[in-house]
């Protein structure tokens, strides 16, 4: 069953579940998930059977990591033992009810504090049998009862007995209320608890801090391209310039952005509470106008958001999840890492020019699952500044952030312009098998006709508009169907980049294509890039390693039916992930060592390829993963001025940290807590031959 995630989009952590949680129909619990359909690139939603295997999703929904947050596990911890006492004290019992139990973790810490009765459920099916097993090893099996049911299926006199006086649950992502937190309150409260409860956490808030950053920006939106004499090359039409944008979630690790790539216009600010204590009305749609002066001249370009519960009812005990430099604890080192919550960039509608002690009002809104923002000067908002964005020029549609990135990226596109002046002429027919390509474009600036491939509907839109906006009349947009062109292609050029692609290597698509294509090109046509170089390096990382490794215990309690199920899905056929590793800090610990280097030639004369590769980890170090990534070599003549690389930008060092590129993904194999040896192999497998032309890459055990 597991090779029915293959083509699988991979979110880290728990951006997983929450996907699963948001999309999937909780009510009936019938069971939807988002696959790519790497033929048209979108995403589809399908429907599973029973018999589906569910483990690699518990797995990638990184439910270790949340596991491994001591932090968290002790804030509840101490919060409940305050609760039950409190309780206690009053001469009542303690009857507790657990919503989304995971592994029982919170429902045993009860028991150890001696709640007087104890009621836990959980909506995703193997979780909750995962919980009744930890439960039983942990010799709570008749303290607990586990409800296998979203907790607003909860029936008073049928499920449960009668109503609990605390609740303690941990129902949140990193939007807070992004897993319908709300919503799960709120029946919380009117059907399964008294009116004298004590909620843990009580209450949440969220912070939002207005910030410049032109890094931000590129994320978002598209600069027009210029020639290494200054001149316009590619003009970015109005609609994309001048869109909205999306209110989607960009989650990042906020703390390991450089200081120097962003300013902060106003210190934090806090724009919505939400009680969970049951005290006040639950409200699904909510706005706040925060009127703050700005510190500098500065663009405002989005704002960063993080948010904190108090935990108990004295509101001693709080959990942030603050970047380093608005954490309450301060220094880098205490700060606790974790990869199920992060903070988040939303980004302005418009941006704003902010003069030093100008006023502005920070709009923040929410529904009942997303949070939205916007600005304007002064006090000027209007009905209109309250509307959540909405991308109307599908460039956001089409695109990852990163993509945009790249897309921005001015040394990227120089380099594919630069082979465009040394080999594109009036005589040339270029075909283009990438997608979304700046570098077609200004070939059909000097080429006598350009094919250019889109598979997907949504960026074969946003080409289309370039092309009318830029006035190139000898372009024409082909899908992959084979159809021969009307004239044959002497130059292939391609990034290459497809939306589909998930790891670097997924690229190699692109191998496939030119088979496709073939009929349509001429005898002596030439392809860039020329080469493809599969790089991988050993790594250190600080704590990347985390979100796969077995915790045998926590907080005291045996996790080995939790356990076994992060193993059993390593020995499935995604051993390589994908990740942005500039947010997950790490040293190399050997030499960066090329794995595979191939020419691109059409036809392909590359045959299927098992290679070894060796990692030498240089003693004092620990090898917690592999990072693996592609080198794309355009001009084989002048591959210094012509290598696109998803790896790192500085050549690595043994011992020091590695600095990626932050528009890329990098394909990740770690090993949780695997002890590996100083010297260790790892296998290659090259498939050339299949349409899908695969990698894989695995330890030799
Ligand atoms: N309480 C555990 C797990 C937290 S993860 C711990 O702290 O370690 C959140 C869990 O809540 C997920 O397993 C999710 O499936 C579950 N969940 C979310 N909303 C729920 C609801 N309304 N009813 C039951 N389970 C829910
Ligand atoms: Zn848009």
């Amino acid at each position: 069953m597991c090779s029915l995630f293959t083509s699988f989009k991979p979110l880290s952590s728990k951006r997983m579940l929450s996907a699963l949680l948001k999309h999937r129909n909780l009510h009936t619990m019938s069971e939807f998930i988002q696959k790519l359909n790497p033929l048209t690139g979108l995403n589809q939603w399908v429907v599973l059977n029973e018999d589906y295997d569910y483990h690699q999703e518990v797995a990638r929904a990184a439910f270790a990591d949340m596991l491994h947050d001591t932090e968290r596990n002790n804030m509840y911890e101490r919060a409940l033992k305050v609760a039950i006492d409190h309780m206690h004290a009053q001469g009542k019992k303690a009857n507790v009810l657990d919503i989304g139990t995971g592994t029982g973790l919170l429902s045993m810490m009860a028991v150890r504090h001696k709640a007087d009765s104890v009621v836990a459920c959980e909506a995703f099916k193997p979780m909750g049998a995962c919980a009744l097993e930890v439960i039983k090893l942990n010799n709570c099996h008749d303290k607990i009862k586990v409800i296998p049911k979203r907790s607003t299926d909860i029936i008073i006199g049928e499920d449960m007995e009668f109503k609990a006086n605390i609740l303690v649950t941990e129902v949140f992502d990193t939007e807070l209320i992004g897993e319908g937190a709300l919503g799960t309150f709120q029946h919380a409260h009117k059907c399964l608890l008294e009116s004298d409860c004590i909620v843990v956490p009580h209450s949440g808030t969220i912070y939002a801090q207005i910030i410049e950053s032109p890094l931000l920006a590129s994320w978002n939106r598209l600069n027009n391209v210029f020639n290494n004499d200054g001149e316009l090359e590619i003009k970015v039409p109005e609609a994309i310039k001048n869109c909205k944008g999306t209110a989607n979630l960009h989650d990042v690790q906020l703390s390991q952005l450089s200081e120097h790539s962003f300013n902060s216009l106003v210190e934090p600010q806090a724009v919505f509470r939400f009680d969970f204590s049951g005290r006040t009305p639950f409200i699904y749609e909510r706005s706040s106008v925060s009127i703050v002066k700005s510190l500098r001249n500065a663009i405002a370009h989005g704002v960063f958001m993080w948010w904190d519960l108090n935990m108990d009812i004295d509101n001693k005990i709080i959990l942030s999840c603050a970047p380093h430099w608005a954490h309450p604890l301060k220094t880098g080192k205490a700060i606790p890492w974790r990869d199920h919550w992060m903070q988040a960039i939303y980004y302005f509608p418009k941006e704003l020019k902010v003069s030093q002690g100008s006023e502005v009002s920070l709009i923040s809104c929410h529904d009942e699952y997303s949070l939205w923002f916007n600005i304007k000067e002064g006090l000027k908002v209007t009905d209109a500044d309250y509307k959540c964005p909405q991308c109307d020029c599908n460039l956001h549609n089409a695109y990852a952030r990163t993509r945009i990135g790249q897309l921005n990226d001015a040394k990227r596109t120089k380099k594919f312009l630069r082979i465009i002046d040394d080999y594109v002429n009036k005589d040339i027919v270029v075909l283009v098998l990438s997608q979304g390509f700046y570098a077609g474009l200004v070939a059909a600036k000097r080429a006598k006709k350009v094919y250019f491939l889109e598979t997907n509907q949504v960026s074969r839109y946003v080409t289309a508009s370039f092309i009318k906006e830029n006035g190139l009349e000898n372009v024409e947009i082909v899908d992959a169907s084979g159809v021969l062109l009307a004239e044959k292609a002497n130059i292939v050029l391609a990034e290459p980049y497809y939306t589909t692609s998930i790891v670097p290597w997924d690229n190699l698509l692109l191998l496939h294509l030119l088979k496709k294509f073939q009929a349509s090109l001429t005898d002596d046509v030439r392809i860039f890039p020329q080469k493809c170089i599969i790089k991988a390096v050993a790594m250190q990382f600080d704590d990347l390693h985390k979100i796969r490794a077995p915790l045998g215990t926590c907080n005291g309690f045996l996790m080995k039916p939790f356990d076994h199920l992060i193993e059993s899905c390593e020995i499935s056929d995604e051993v390589v992930e994908a990740q942005p590793l500039w947010e997950y800090p790490g040293l190399a610990v050997s030499e960066t060592i090329e794995v595979a280097s191939f020419s691109i030639h059409v036809p392909n004369k590359e045959s299927n390829k098992d290679l070894k590769t060796t990692f030498e980890v240089k003693p004092g170090f620990k090898c917690n993963g592999i990072a693996v990534w592609v080198d794309w070599i355009l001009d084989d003549e002048r591959a210094e001025y012509s290598t696109v690389t998803s790896g790192p930008v500085v050549a690595t060092e043994v011992g020091k940290t590695v600095q990626w590129d932050v528009h890329s993904r990098q394909g990740v194999s770690l090993l949780g807590n695997r002890e590996m040896p100083s010297v260790f192999d790892y296998a290659l497998r090259c498939d050339f031959e299949s349409a899908e032309c695969t990698i894989e890459f695995k330890p030799v055990s």
